[in-house]
């Protein structure tokens, strides 16, 4: 192998601590704590998980845990209801509606229920507009790890080439639009793009966010290019990414794992994105 080992689970270890302090220093001076309000609603197993994984790291950076459990026939007006005095409480800084809802509820009505300076998802249409404009407000959780992934390592972005595969709204768009703010040049490919390991191999970076086990192969790679997994495969050999991480890493310069790479660092930033909450409302009071 001769590419070097993008660590996520140190530089999400390495953000977390730093927001500790920061939170502390920011709760000292104003008297607000940071708190963070995780809805769920029902009890879907993989939704608990990550539910409580959120609520676990809040604590532990020093913020207030304001969940909220809806039961799984929770009607629409009552999640309306509950979003609507999460959005007026003073004490709430941030609000994540965990997704997916149940059926038969309305999930894109609900999330534009959170007001934009509470939207540490970043997944409303004033958040996306927010980015789109490259003006201040929260950005999605995981398109954040990658540039802090990205900058951790000083892998250049000004000016790169940069080829983001997948254009989800959670994922490709939003992670394109942090590259563009910052000056990279970038291709966004998708599921009709024509030659797309041709495309790949002009990239300085390939940021992976596909959901197709291995499909990125060294083919796809320019020797010496930064090469981005997003993708989560569950196996029965455990995790594996969007990348064939054993043939990339030959090929490549910098490579993240998968489990240890973006996906420690989620988490890290939604709760970056809470205290940037709690300071945006502290702002916006000011005025
Ligand atoms: P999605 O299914 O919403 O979007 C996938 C995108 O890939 C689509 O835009 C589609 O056009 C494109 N695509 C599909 N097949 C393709 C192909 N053969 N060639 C080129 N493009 C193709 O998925 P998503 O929500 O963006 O997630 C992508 C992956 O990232 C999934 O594996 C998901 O589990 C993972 N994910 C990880 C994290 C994390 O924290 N690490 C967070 C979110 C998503």
């Amino acid at each position: 192998m001769t590419a070097g080992i993008i660590d996520g689970k140190a530089v999400a270890a390495r953000v977390r601590e730093g927001l500790k302090t920061e939170v502390a220093a920011f709760h000292a001076a104003t008297g607000i704590q940071p708190g963070l309000a995780t809805v769920l609603v029902g009890g879907d197993p993989a939704s608990e998980v990550y539910v409580a994984s959120k609520r676990k790291s809040s604590v532990a950076a020093g913020m207030a845990d304001l969940h909220q459990h809806l039961a799984d026939d929770a009607s629409q007006a009552e999640v309306e209801e509950l979003l609507k005095g999460l959005a007026a409480d003073s004490s709430v800084s941030g609000i994540l509606l965990q997704l997916p809802v149940p059926k038969h509820l309305d999930a894109a009505s609900l999330v534009e229920l959170i007001p934009f300076e509470k939207d540490v998802d970043g997944l409303t249409t004033m958040s996306v507009g927010l980015l789109a404009q490259n003006k201040p407000g929260l950005r999605p959780c995981t398109p954040s790890g990658v540039i802090e992934l990205l900058d951790s390592y000083e892998v250049p972005i000004e000016g790169a080439n940069v080829v983001v595969i997948g254009r989800s709204e959670l994922v490709g768009r939003p992670v394109a639009q942090l590259l563009v703010n910052r000056n990279a040049t970038v291709t966004i490919a998708h599921s009709r793009t024509k030659n797309l390991a041709e495309v790949c191999r002009g990239a300085d970076i390939i940021v992976a966010a596909v959901g197709v086990k291995g499909l990125i192969t060294a083919e796809f790679v320019k020797p010496g290019a930064t090469v981005i997994d997003v993708g989560i495969h569950r196996g029965p050999e455990g995790l594996s990414g969007d990348v064939d991480f054993a043939g990339v890493a030959e090929v490549a310069g910098l490579i993240t794992p998968v489990p240890g790479g973006v996906g420690p660092m989620t988490i890290a930033m939604l709760l970056a994105n809470t205290l940037r909450a709690a300071q945006l409302q502290h702002e916006l009071a000011a005025v």
